[in-house]
């Protein structure tokens, strides 16, 4: 079994510049990631608000220069998911291409959007729904479309679509919306956005693409009917934290909880980036929580591993 001082689980900001960190630390170092380096950034189109990038920088290429960077300094990368870990030192981490073995580990496996788990919304998906706006707006020129969700994400992505679309309902379950204000105020000014109120969506329907939704208000438990050419939902995000729950502590809603090195209740195993409570969602945050938790490995293989450096796999 191929063996490393660290092993970093996912490819975003927060695993890639651990990746770097490590490395250029000298420690023999693997990151598995399952599909596009990046993490979710690879949906943006421009990401405007990470430093050194005064025009913006698409997410794709942005996560491909994290990647070069890191790779450049030894980073070793497999394309693989990782399906669990035993505990014991070293830790066996599995995946679905092989197992390796760690002194320590670097959770950053990100978050994945939260899905409505109604009826048609798997079914349609990528046929009318959809959960990036950025990716698949441009498909909806000049037609009708909903957003469902009322925090920043769903008014971004309802602002973001009137830019195409010829009308947008947002469609939120409570009557006053979790968004911040200054995205409320653009929201409330685009005379393209519909918002329907305290309404959930019981259905998405539609034989080969998306046709209707069927609607059910909450408060007098009216049902309607809303035709749209698409939904996209933008329900918020779901840490994917399931392959580690029997290794690390997590909080109610499944994110890793970690001190400020990033020290996870195991030793050895830290986390960065959005699986971590508390983390600001940000390219900027995740890419601090990873190198902290890269610091503290440094510090954890040097005075608390085993001691023994692995000088080969
Ligand atoms: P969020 O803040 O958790 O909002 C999720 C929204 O979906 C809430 O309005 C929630 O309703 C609703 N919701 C949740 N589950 C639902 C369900 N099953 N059915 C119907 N509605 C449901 O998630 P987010 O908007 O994705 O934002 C995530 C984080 O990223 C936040 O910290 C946010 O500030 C940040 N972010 C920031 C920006 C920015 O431009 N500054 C942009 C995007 C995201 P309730 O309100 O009733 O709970």
């Amino acid at each position: 079994m191929a063996k490393y001082e660290v092993i970093i689980i996912g490819g975003g900001p927060a695993g890639l510049t651990a990746g770097l960190y490590t490395s250029r630390a000298g420690l023999k170092s693997l990151l598995v990631e399952r599909g596009l380096f990046g993490g979710q950034i690879v949906n943006a189109t421009l990401v405007e608000n990470y430093p050194g990038f005064p025009e913006g920088i698409s997410g794709l290429e942005l996560g491909s220069l994290m990647q070069q960077q890191a790779v450049r300094y030894g980073l070793e990368v497999v394309t693989a998911e990782v399906t669990s870990v035993a505990p014991g030192q070293p830790y066996s981490v599995s995946t679905t291409e092989s197992s390796f073995e760690a002194e320590a580990i670097i959770i950053a496996a990100g978050s994945e959007y939260r899905k409505l788990g109604v009826l048609g919304e798997e079914r349609l998906s990528g046929h009318g729904v959809s959960y990036c706006a950025t990716c698949d707006g441009f498909l909806f020129r000049d037609r009708e479309v909903a957003v469902v969700g009322g925090g920043d994400t769903a008014i971004t992505d309802a602002l973001e679509l009137s830019r195409h679309a010829r009308k947008v309902y947002v469609i939120h379950r409570r009557d006053e919306l979790r968004a911040g204000q200054v995205l409320q105020q653009r929201a409330f000014a685009q005379p393209k956005l519909e918002f329907i109120w305290s309404t959930v969506v019981e259905e998405v329907t539609g034989e080969e693409v998306v046709k209707e939704l069927r609607l059910r208000n909450v408060k007098t438990g009216q049902h309607s009917i809303l035709e749209v050419a698409g939904v996209f939902v933008a329900v918020g995000l779901m840490p994917n934290s399931r392959s580690f729950f029997n290794i690390v502590d997590l909080d109610d809603a499944g994110y890793i909880i970690t001190d400020e090195t990033m020290a996870t209740s195991a030793p050895g195993i830290f986390a960065a980036g959005d699986i971590r409570r508390d983390s600001a969602r940000q390219v900027a945050s995740a890419v601090g929580d990873g190198a902290t938790a890269a610091m503290s490995v440094f510090k954890y293989v040097q005075e608390v591993g085993n001691g023994a450096r692995i000088t080969s796999p």
